[in-house]
């Protein structure tokens, strides 16, 4: 229901998101998640992955590990409209190079690494 008037208020220019975060027990193994979401892996309380579709272009799903005890780490946060906020950067390395943040659900590009083509701009 909330995801529901998140949208609307979106759709109205209320509220603006990339993506919301939803929540599951059973890591992604297909490989796939879908695109509008930021998909957060629990098992109880435990929160163990984060994972969203490339919004690089690629597609591929990345999976971001909120264990604390592990390196690298994430740390997602959420806010009432369960809009994440995702730290720190993530940077792919694969031929995707793509390098972004996530605020209250908005994806950030790292300057210069923005995907589109942007030759011929000013
Ligand atoms: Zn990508």
């Amino acid at each position: 229901m909330l995801k529901a008037i998140a949208l609307i208020l979106r759709a109205v220019g209320l509220l603006k998101f990339d993506r919301l975060a939803e929540y599951t027990s059973e890591y992604p193994s297909t490989g796939r998640v879908p695109e509008e979401s930021l998909v957060v892996v629990r098992d109880g309380d435990v929160e163990k992955w984060a994972c969203l579709a490339c919004p690089g272009g690629c597609g591929k799903m990345i999976a971001l590990s909120l264990n604390p005890s592990r390196r690298p780490k994430w740390h997602v946060t959420l806010d009432f409209w369960n809009r994440p906020t995702l730290k720190p950067s993530v940077h792919q390395l694969n031929e995707c190079g793509c390098h972004f943040w996530i605020t209250n659900g908005t994806i950030d590009w790292y300057p210069g690494r923005r995907r589109t083509n942007s030759r011929g701009a000013i």
